[in-house]
């Protein structure tokens, strides 16, 4: 038995296994300090009532013969395509029809797993510092991956490639750096892939944290993208589902590409068939869940929660600022880039503000060549962590 060598091709990702190895360690040989982690990529807050009442009624339901669901339609409920197609895209002007939406279990697997589609030699290029599972996902297909760099001399704005690219993975709001593209620098993107017959994968699985009017929610805003982009949306972050599991790609109907003799195959429904094949979809418990946040109620308390974080992100870069620390980031995402002050590297400065703040950080360098030189910070702590943090790296300055 063969395995697959690429995986042998992998990095070794261990970025937040040795982060929590070296906080045991700390912690072992300094038992009564208190550490705070603003490392972590999880949410803190709970689901909001509406969620709860949803996910307390489907309950209740798959105990009863008569309401009971089994397997569900392989592209998501109806119910909640719908309110997809209706909140998130009619709403904002968008015309997405629902056989555009596949329900998933959340964003991870379906930006891990659309390469599928896509022939071996198909060249990707990612930013760099990325999310890793888009450079994992293609190293274990073989392909080759291209990076653009985005750094603080570039605005955090990826140039378009030098050579040709197939495949091109968007994040905005971008984790890690917690920086947006504007309508215009993401109309760049969409014009290369449609002259360069180029694929963007856009995860927008931060969206709901937009505070600004003039960032686009959707890559759908930009004329043109209903050719070339695929679009993932996340639950997590949007309304504490990390636990729950649910999100949905759109796959427009005139997103396609070409088989070796040049015939044009349509993107949407080679998804279709990889999922009815792989993935048997999200539970009715979740997508029930997720269709409650299309509620007015569920609406305003999302909102509340998104504040409750957002205000986490100002308070951080206003008083990480005034601390003289250069500070990306933090207002349409929760998460803050930070500049290493003196010229550390990542993972002394995370050494530094473990031992002498006792404050968790993500080094940037876990993310990318492009990453060294800062840290990640995140605004899913509570207010009171999230100050008396500040506090204490105020003090040890
Ligand atoms: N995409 C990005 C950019 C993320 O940062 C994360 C989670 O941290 C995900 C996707 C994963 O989302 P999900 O929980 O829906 O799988």
């Amino acid at each position: 038995m063969k395995i697959n060598e690429n995986y042998l091709e992998l990095s070794d990702n261990y970025l937040f296994a040795d982060i929590a190895k070296r906080v045991r360690t700390f912690k072992a040989e300094h038992p009564k300090v208190d550490v705070i982690s603003l490392g972590i990529g999880d949410v803190t807050q709970p689901l909001v009532p509406a969620v709860l009442e949803a996910l307390h009624k489907a309950t209740d339901e798959m105990g009863v013969a008569t309401t009971f669901r089994g397997y569900g339609p392989e592209r998501g409920y109806d119910f909640l395509r719908e309110a997809i197609v209706e909140h998130n895209f009619r709403a904002r002007g968008i015309d997405i029809a629902a056989d555009e939406i596949f329900v998933s279990d959340g964003t991870k697997s379906d930006t891990g797993n659309f390469q599928e589609l896509l022939s071996a030699d198909c060249v990707v290029a990612v930013t760099d510092p990325v999310y890793p599972v888009y450079v994992d996902s293609n190293v274990m297909a073989g392909r080759s991956i291209v990076t653009l760099p985005c750094t603080a001399e570039n605005g955090f704005v990826p140039e378009l490639p030098k050579e040709h690219v197939d495949v091109i993975y968007l994040c905005y709001p971008n984790n890690p750096t917690g920086t947006t593209l504007s309508h215009k620098e993401l109309y760049q993107w969409v014009d290369y892939a449609i002259k360069n017959d180029a694929l963007i994968l856009y995860d927008a699985a931060y969206e709901a944290y937009i505070q600004s009017e003039k960032v686009p929610h959707s890559i759908y805003e930009v004329p043109g993208a209903k050719h070339c982009a695929v679009e993932f949306h996340s639950y997590s972050k949007t309304a504490g589902f990390t636990g729950v599991r649910c999100g949905y790609t759109i796959v427009p109907k005139k997103v396609s590409a070409r088989d070796a003799d040049g015939k044009v195959v349509s993107l949407n429904a080679l998804w279709n068939r990889r999922q009815c094949t792989k993935f048997n979809g999200s539970s009715y418990l979740s997508q029930r869940a997720a269709e409650a946040i299309y509620t007015p109620e569920g609406k305003k308390q999302i909102k509340t929660t998104i504040d409750y974080y957002m205000e986490n992100a100002r308070i951080m870069r206003e008083e990480l600022a005034e601390l003289g620390f250069k500070v990306y980031g933090g207002q349409d995402a929760p998460y803050l880039w930070v500049h290493t002050p003196n010229n550390m590297t990542s993972w002394k400065f995370f050494e530094w503000m473990l031992h002498s703040a006792h404050v968790v950080c993500t080094p940037g360098a876990g993310f990318g060549p492009s990453g060294e030189g800062y840290v990640r910070l995140t605004a899913f702590g509570t207010h009171e962590n999230t100050e008396k943090a500040l506090r204490r790296i105020a003090n040890r300055l």
